[in-house]
């Protein structure tokens, strides 16, 4: 059978993504295969995926980072990571090539690049009263690579019947995909979990998704992750909007673009504050060279690159930390203003 797959290694070989792009515009291939490929075939499958160690090993598998946030504990779990070709395809794909190879040089990358592995960070933040999950990593039946959230979890003594808050950033299957497992149980049975009302309504939606989103393997990815995940939360998701409190000190900030609406979470505890970005940025580039959008960012140039200079912006000004779901583990840094733009200053050691 055809499938959009990760190979052992947690790669997507490039002939596979061609192949199937082909086969999309043939019409050959169906959506319920999609979803089988890419999140079957079952919680028997999940439990072992998510025990299993990893075929290579992946950079940030294992690993989690934790540190102060005022009162609050702040850790970033990784979920692990997965490998994809044609890295400035994906990641910039407008840039003008003479620029891009700038960039690329000065950021020491490959050029070519043939392949970006790119890590999955989710944040667990305990205020002391409660334990506030945001995202949920690719889950059960994704990239082998990835899936490991709960594994890791685990090591820091975290049982999911722990978790009290789960808030998804957006509807992607790199952050939806551990919502639940994959046969209509949701992962962590006694949280809270929240939402943005326009991201919801969106990815609950084919028809929207399918005039909005390009098509072809990664789309098909998503549907098949909205649709696996999503429908099982119907009763229990909490739609909310700018500026929710998510618990006392946790907010959501409303940040469009890469998706309908996606949020940007708030962290604030005596002083100190953490933005998690989720995927307003995905490289350090993109803080340089803020117009630059990825093939993932739905709404551009508006209102993604809006929602770019506005959280780029909040971070440089009020000093906050920023995590980036997609920069190198633990992908945590400070943005400092640099002319027009901005510059990513890691602060805590790259692998
Ligand atoms: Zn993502």
């Amino acid at each position: 059978m055809d499938r959009f797959s990760f190979d052992r290694q947690g790669r997507v070989p490039t002939q596979d993504l061609t192949r199937r792009a082909l086969l999309h515009r043939a019409g050959a291939l169906g959506a319920a295969a999609a979803t089988l490929a890419v999140f079957g075939p079952g919680p028997t499958r999940a439990r072992a995926s998510q025990g299993t160690p990893a075929a290579s090993p992946a950079a940030g598998d294992t690993q989690s980072y934790r540190f102060a946030v005022g009162g609050f504990t702040a850790t970033l779990v990784t979920d692990g990571t997965a490998a994809f070709p044609d890295p400035t395809g994906i990641l910039f794909p407008t840039a003008p090539p003479d620029e891009l190879a700038r960039a690329l040089r000065a950021h020491g990358a490959p050029n070519p690049w043939p392949e970006w592995v790119t890590p999955f960070t989710p944040l667990l933040v305990e205020t002391g009263r409660e334990r506030v999950l945001i995202d949920t990593g690719f889950g059960p039946g994704g990239a082998p690579s990835a899936g490991r959230l709960l594994t890791h979890l685990a090591a820091l003594g975290v049982a999911p019947d722990e978790i009290d808050v789960v808030v998804l950033s957006h509807g992607h299957p790199d952050h939806i995909g551990g919502a639940t497992d994959g046969a209509g149980e949701a992962t962590f049975p006694n949280a809270r979990y929240l939402m943005a009302r326009a991201e919801w309504e969106f990815w609950t939606d084919r028809a929207r998704i399918e005039a909005d989103v390009a098509p072809g393997p990664f789309r098909d990815l998503q549907l098949g992750a909205a649709e696996t995940h999503l429908p099982p939360l119907r009763d229990r998701i909490e739609l909310i909007g700018d500026g929710a409190e998510i618990v006392p000190g946790i907010a959501a900030i409303l940040a469009p673009g890469h998706s309908p609406g996606q949020l940007v979470v708030d962290v604030a505890s005596a002083g100190a504050r953490l933005l998690y970005g989720a995927d307003t940025v995905a490289h350090p580039i993109h803080l340089e060279h803020p117009e630059w959008r990825t093939v993932f960012d739905i709404y551009h140039p508006e209102p993604s690159l809006g929602t770019r200079r506005r959280i780029l912006n909040l971070a440089a000004e009020s000093g906050a930390l920023l995590s980036a779901y997609h920069i190198p583990f633990p992908g945590l840094g400070r943005v400092t203003a640099a002319g027009d733009a901005w510059r990513w200053e890691p602060v805590a050691p790259q692998p």
